[in-house]
């Protein structure tokens, strides 16, 4: 085997065959037959493969390299930090980076926002919630209200407690069920993005928090955009009709934008479409552009004070990893760089390229549905697809879009320009032609 300190001799066979021998990778079994793709660097929209062929990513990471990959700016910001300072612990010590992230966030999100808790991934920030969230009610001498609510169809994290809040039956953590926390869940919202919300479409929840109130400590969901559940977009007045009854049943709310915050679905936070705030609100993932890993789960008074003020006062949790300066410099740089942008008007962009690009899939057989928001293109289909069969389609048109189940779909970096976005949306409505 080659040396380790050498990755950069590895050829595309020495890296793929070892991979398959010692890494487990996401949602795959480790019996040996993931063929995962080596790539070696990432600039701009593109992902260099290991044998020298470039694939226009379509998937920005997962949501989260919106400015796309080696961007000087970042680079910048980075390289600086890691001469002052990589790590340091929290407890007790605080640092610029962090201090002004978190400032930055308190600005950009609704006033009455106004703590943020770092944490480093997605999973964890909705950890951070529920517990922000019952012990908040411990501290209001109602120590009974310790479930929540969360909709069908939604999906929070791979945590035990983020499990217990994702789809206990289409979700991927069924297996779990037996000894995941009991929640209650309501029906994903059935009106569509730009359709009214009527009382009908609420009205499971309002039933589940009129029976259940004395018991349920706060309601979550996915302002707008349900992701991994189902890639499905709903009215932002669900928001609004959900706001006046988690009100008027005592109730806290807390949205979780990990996968929309940061201008994807056309606002900078998805829940601006409603205007409407929450008590408790997770982010993640664009948060760094995604550079390094980095979650926050931000709250209002109402919550901080009737922790911090009342019962035990401190709130139990502190990752080791806790507002990691080189993370938080590269959230500042990647915010700051976001805002300066005319970002947008570039995600409008976006949003007409895809419904120009993704078009002609509403003629194919076995397509359900084309939707787009902001910068993300879904095509829904019939069937699941075969990964194993799908995904070298796609590599070899040149470009990187892993779907999942029934749901083809991309969230591009924002530096991407039309050509690029027509070659990708050609690129999957050409495999789905293909498969048939
Ligand atoms: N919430 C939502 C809405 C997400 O999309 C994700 C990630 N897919 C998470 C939580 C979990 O974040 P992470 O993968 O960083 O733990």
């Amino acid at each position: 085997m080659t040396s380790a300190t050498e990755p950069d001799t590895w050829d595309w066979k020495q890296l793929q065959d070892t991979d398959r021998k010692v890494i487990w990778h996401p949602y795959s079994s480790a019996s040996g037959n993931l063929d995962a793709y080596p790539v070696v660097s990432a600039s701009g929209v593109r992902l260099k493969l290991a044998d020298g062929r470039e694939l226009i990513d379509g998937m920005a990471s997962w949501w989260c390299a919106i400015h796309g990959y080696n961007h000087p700016v970042m680079n910048r910001a980075l390289e600086e930090q890691l001469g002052q300072m990589s790590h340091v612990m929290f407890g007790g010590l605080t640092h610029p980076p962090a201090v002004k992230l978190a400032s930055i966030l308190v600005d950009l999100t609704p006033a009455s926002l106004n703590r943020v808790f770092f944490s480093d991934s997605g999973s964890v920030a909705v950890e951070v919630a529920m517990k922000m969230a019952l012990q908040y009610w411990h501290a209001q001498d109602k120590p009974q209200k310790q479930k929540l609510v969360a909709l069908r169809q939604g999906y929070h994290g791979d945590t035990f407690g983020a499990m217990s809040l994702c789809d206990p039956v289409t979700g991927m953590h069924h297996l779990f069920g037996d000894v995941l926390p009991k929640h209650y869940f309501a029906p994903a919202p059935e009106c569509a993005f730009d359709e009214p919300c009527s009382d009908a479409d609420i009205k499971a929840m309002a039933d589940l928090l009129e029976a259940h109130h004395q018991e349920i400590a706060a309601v979550i969901v996915e302002p707008i955009v349900q992701g991994a559940g189902g890639m499905r977009f709903y009215s932002p007045e669900y928001l609004v009709k959900l706001r006046a009854l988690c009100d008027a049943f005592d109730t806290l709310l807390i949205f979780d934008e990990i996968a929309t915050g940061f201008g994807r679905t056309g606002k900078l936070f998805a829940m601006e479409h409603a205007a409407v705030e929450p008590d408790i609100l997770c982010l993640g993932k664009s948060l760094t552009g995604g550079y390094m890993t980095l979650a926050a789960t931000m709250c209002n008074s109402r919550v901080a004070d009737g922790i911090s003020n009342k019962g035990v006062g401190a709130f139990m949790h502190g990752p080791t990893f806790m507002g990691n300066p080189l993370a938080c410099s590269a959230a500042l740089a990647s915010t700051e760089l976001l805002i300066s942008l005319p970002w947008q008007r570039t995600v409008q962009r976006i949003n007409a390229a895809l419904k120009l690009g993704l078009e002609p899939a509403r003629e194919l057989p076995g397509v359900v549905e084309v939707r787009t928001l902001g910068a993300i293109g879904v095509i829904e289909l019939e069937q699941a697809v075969d990964m194993r069969k799908i995904q070298p389609m796609f590599v070899e048109r040149g470009v990187w879009i892993r779907p999942f189940g029934k749901l083809v779909y991309t969230m591009p970096p924002f530096i991407m320009n039309d050509e690029d976005i027509a070659t990708l949306c050609a690129a999957m409505v050409d495999v789905l032609a293909t498969l048939g």
